[in-house]
């Protein structure tokens, strides 16, 4: 089979809720990625930065081929053995009293959201079914019903209604707009995304954050951070948060939790907190199974042992002030944090980003755009200087084709 028959078949056979770059992968190792016509490419979207360990990364896999061959799932029925250790090695890694396991980025949304309303009815007394939950335009949180009731996507909300109540929307870094929203006495929680990284890499004003979350502090409302993209090193600190000294009150994990190796997310909160959620009141089969916590250990361990936060900062920069300096008509803007970056394109002659992106892929590098006109470049985090130039050269060489 060739590339245009797997094409073919994924068209033929699965549902139509994507539009991938016409590339089929078969393998991959570090930041690199073979397609099925033994091409290698540098990835420079990660898996929507799951992947920030490198592709395959071997402790991560042994981790997950051991532990595959004693126990994989108990459900939470049972203790396991290995769920305790797991919970205990997160929560000493990023200082919280206590995990609450779940999977996909989503789950680990929806769960702090039922959290926060919990803490609401039971906490701060707030009358029931009236508590309110502060969200951002342009945020993306997933793609669960009452996740995409937050959304100002209509991609995302377009035919899918009817939605959730109890949001209240205000514009992205807008401290007025929050302070407003905040005199509603029913708001029970703030929930952000530190940098929005669907929307195409929106990097907030310095000071936005911490402002924000002495803000909440003020009116007793819980500041929920989603690091499900931002965390765990991709910006060049463990947590995006980290950049401003803000310690939100739940913080979402998810994507590089497993390496990219399972669907693994979590909320993280302290006792008086976490504890409203009382037995069978939330929960999950697959959440905190032996797997994902052997394998969880040893995701957050890479990213300790090999500096991937420091080696993203460094990184980052280097690739910012190379990118900038590309003259082209094309690029009107380029922002981000650590190794989580963009390019914001301005189309010309009919070529647009999804033309760059096409003209990268050919010239051995493949990144995707995001809401048309951005390119998103977030490559793995254990990617060396000299494959990041050598990355940079490729992006180098496709814009030069459109001049
Ligand atoms: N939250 C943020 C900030 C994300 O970027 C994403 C996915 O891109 C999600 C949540 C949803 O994660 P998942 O696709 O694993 O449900």
């Amino acid at each position: 089979m060739n590339t245009q028959d797997y094409i073919k078949r994924e068209d033929k056979y699965g549902a139509h809720n994507y539009h991938p770059l016409p590339v089929v992968l078969e393998r991959g190792e570090g930041p690199f990625v073979w397609d099925v016509e033994g091409k290698r490419y540098f990835d420079f979207l990660s898996a929507y930065s799951a992947v920030n360990q490198g592709h395959c990364h071997p402790k991560i896999i042994e981790a997950l081929t051991s532990q595959a061959k004693i126990l994989t799932l108990t459900s939470r029925a049972f203790y396991s053995a290995a769920l305790g250790e797991y919970e205990e090695y997160i929560t000493k890694y990023f200082g919280y009293d206590k995990i609450l396991p779940m999977n996909s980025g989503a789950e680990g949304d929806e769960t702090a959201l039922k959290l926060c309303r919990k803490w609401a009815y039971k906490k701060k007394g707030i009358k029931e079914n009236q508590a309110k939950i502060i969200c951002c335009e342009g945020n993306f949180h997933g793609r669960t019903i009452t996740v995409i009731t937050m959304s100002t996507d209509p991609d995302s909300t377009n035919d899918f209604g009817p939605f959730t109540p109890g949001f209240v929307k205000i514009p992205y870094n807008d401290l007025k707009a929050l302070e407003n929203a905040l005199k509603d006495p029913d708001v029970a929680g703030f929930l952000v995304e530190p940098i929005q990284g669907e929307a195409g890499v929106f990097v907030p004003d310095e000071g936005y954050l911490k402002k924000a979350y002495e803000m909440c502090k003020a009116k007793n409302v819980l500041f929920i951070a989603d690091e499900v993209q931002t965390g765990i090193a991709r910006t060049g600190k463990l947590l995006a948060c980290d950049h401003e000294g803000v310690r939100p009150d739940i913080l979402i994990l998810g994507k590089a939790l497993s390496g990219g190796v399972l669907p693994i997310s979590c909320v993280l909160a302290d006792d008086d907190i976490m504890l409203t959620i009382k037995p069978g009141e939330h929960g999950s089969t697959f959440g905190g199974n032996p797997l994902a916590c052997k394998v969880g250990i040893a995701a957050l361990e890479v990213v300790k042992n090999e500096k991937l936060a420091e080696n993203a900062e460094r990184l980052g920069n280097i690739f910012r002030e190379e990118i900038s300096a590309i003259k082209s008509d094309m690029i009107s803007l380029v922002r981000g944090k650590g190794l989580l970056n963009a390019v914001v394109i301005k189309p010309k002659g009919g070529k647009t980003a999804w033309d760059v992106c096409l003209a990268m892929k050919d010239k051995g590098l493949i990144a995707k755009p995001t809401h048309e006109h951005i390119i998103r470049f977030a490559p793995p985090l254990v990617i060396t200087e000299p494959q990041i130039r050598e990355a940079i050269g490729i992006i180098k060489e496709a814009f030069k084709l459109f001049e």
